[in-house]
């Protein structure tokens, strides 16, 4: 994921040293992926090996059919240097906790000499978040996205006061979509611009190499960017047409589409294609524009400024360990529809089959629908981590753990959300289409045909009332619930407890 082609590291040494790019079966292997990110991490990986090859480079690819590919990085990297001769090795700092592990240990025992660079990406260094918060409970976001937006000069009057009056515009930017043409007339989703790439060539090797993928693998008709000037196009059309409706439709869902107005930058992002810093500058180029308006403009940055850096942060300040944290002690297995979306809950469906299809599902799906049913159902979070993992594109632990571990299951304890991310089936028809048609009632609790989401989210809250019944956010959701006649309260846990019986058949 060290894909940067303008990091001054390759303005170094032209010609002068060897670079080793490699696609290996230790790191396709960690966790079960989705095809398409195998796919597009390792076509991102050949385009950029032909760049550096093109501009005067010396590279060394090993491809995953290469019959000396030992399919570990240290054993790879030992026997080019013996072949080459090579004493020293420099490699762009990891951004997974496993994999800079696996190198400290490496470099304590090999007879090269090994070293690390920045990969020029971040910014904030690995510890920032750590020492902005160091000893507070619970490390609030929005504390440290008003330090950076000081820090980096962000859309500021006077150097320190929030351009549009406002540091937040999130209470603005909660509108449903309900389609072109209907009475809200809301716009029509804009095109997909995303470049076309055949990868049947390299498809056919993945799977002669024996890589287990699942996910539909889209090999003759890939969308993503393999390359920085793919991303960099995808990320001007979405200044230019997307953007001005982002913020307002940022949570809203709708069964005829699966992007709505999101970016879909992410994987250009993750795999360094692309620098926060300039897509950040190219929003705010988008307000002086006139092209884009603050709401649209302040809830875009805050994504990438203050949310990307901050998860990045509570990574590194919690690992090795935070994989591991279940603070409500869920331990049910995930059900087998994650890897099919058959289920007859109309949002899962949806949500886990786009999830499939396209190995994407923007935020709202991903934390208010799939996030929230595996944490009501009381999935284990160790396996919706390992999903969350494997089944989007964008996925490296970094970015992915603490928005699973710590925002959406709450096994973190609160470190990250100042309270579980869960709903019942009011908020989802609120911000979807989904209950119009789905086989559940939205409005009924108990019964056959009662939403599962109603239930589960109430017997929730009465099962962990001991941990969240003090917590002033949750006040309203308490009073409600004591409200309800103790037979309520028994009829709601006891279809919880059926739901959660059964749930492969939901
Ligand atoms: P947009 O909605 O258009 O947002 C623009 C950009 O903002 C994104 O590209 C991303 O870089 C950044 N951003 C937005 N929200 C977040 C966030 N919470 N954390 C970090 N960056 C954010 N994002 C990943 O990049 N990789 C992951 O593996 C990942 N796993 C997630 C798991 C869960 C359970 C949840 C709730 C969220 C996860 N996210 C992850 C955050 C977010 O859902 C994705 O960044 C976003 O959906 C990517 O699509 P987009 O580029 O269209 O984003
Ligand atoms: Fe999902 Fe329940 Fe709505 Fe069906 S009724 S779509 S299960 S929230």
């Amino acid at each position: 994921d060290q894909l940067n082609p303008v990091n001054s590291w390759f303005d170094q040494f032209v010609g002068a040293v060897m670079y080793v790019l490699m696609e290996v079966r230790s790191e396709t292997d960690y966790v079960l992926h989705h095809a398409q990110k195998v796919l597009g991490i390792f076509a991102a990986m050949r385009a950029l090996s032909a760049q550096l090859q093109a501009s005067g480079h010396r590279v060394h690819y090993i491809t995953i059919d290469d019959a000396d590919n030992q399919h570990d990085i240290p054993a790879n990297l030992e026997l080019v240097a013996q072949r080459c001769g090579a004493t020293q090795v420099q490699c762009q700092a990891p951004d997974e906790w496993r994999l800079d592990a696996l190198l400290h240990a490496w470099r304590d025992q090999t007879t090269l000499q090994v070293t690390s660079v920045s990969s020029e990406h971040f910014l904030t260094d690995r510890l920032d978040v750590q020492q902005q918060f160091v000893g507070k409970k619970s490390w609030l976001m929005e504390t440290f996205y008003r330090a950076m937006r000081i820090k980096h000069g962000v859309m500021l009057e006077d150097g320190k006061k929030p351009l549009g009056g406002k540091w937040n515009f999130d209470a603005s930017n909660r509108q449903n979509w309900h389609g072109p043409n209907t009475k809200h007339a809301d716009p029509a989703e804009p095109e997909d611009v995303r470049p076309i790439h055949n990868h049947a060539k390299l498809w056919s090797s993945i799977q002669s190499a024996g890589v287990k993928t699942f996910g539909n693998a889209q090999a003759a008709a890939f969308r993503w960017p393999v390359n920085r000037d793919e991303a960099l196009a995808q990320l001007g059309h979405f200044v230019q047409h997307v953007l001005p409706n982002f913020g307002r439709y940022q949570d809203a869902m709708h069964t005829d589409t699966w992007r709505l107005f999101h970016a879909l930058i992410s994987f250009g992002l993750n795999v360094k294609m692309l620098s926060p810093l300039e897509v950040i500058r190219r929003a705010e180029q988008a307000l002086q524009e006139g092209v884009a308006s603050f709401e649209a403009v302040e809830g875009f940055i805050r994504q990438i400024l203050g949310w990307r850096e901050y998860v990045r942060g509570v990574y590194w300040a919690n690992m090795p360990g935070y994989d591991e944290r279940n603070a409500l002690d869920n331990h049910k297995n995930l059900p087998q529809w994650f890897w099919t979306g058959h289920t007859k809950m109309r949002c899962m469906q949806h949500a886990i089959g786009q999830s499939l299809e396209h190995a994407y599902a923007h935020h709202i799906q991903r934390l208010m629908v799939i996030g929230n049913f595996a944490l009501l159902a009381g999935v284990s979070p160790q396996q919706v981590h390992q999903w969350y993992l494997g089944v989007y594109i964008d996925a490296f632990e970094w970015v992915e753990l603490p928005n699973t571990v710590g925002m959406s299951q709450y096994a973190d304890g609160g470190l990250l959300a100042t309270k579980p991310y869960v709903s019942s089936a009011a908020y989802i028809d609120r911000m979807s289409n989904y209950c119009k048609g789905c086989h559940y009632n939205k409005s009924e609790k108990v019964g056959d045909k009662a939403c599962p989401f109603n239930a589960l989210y109430w017997d929730f809250f009465a099962r962990h009332r001991d941990r969240l019944g003090n917590n002033f956010r949750l006040g309203m959701v308490y009073k409600n619930l004591d409200r309800m006649t103790p037979e309520q309260q028994a009829a709601i846990a006891q279809q919880a407890h059926m739901v959660v019986g059964n749930l492969d058949n939901l």
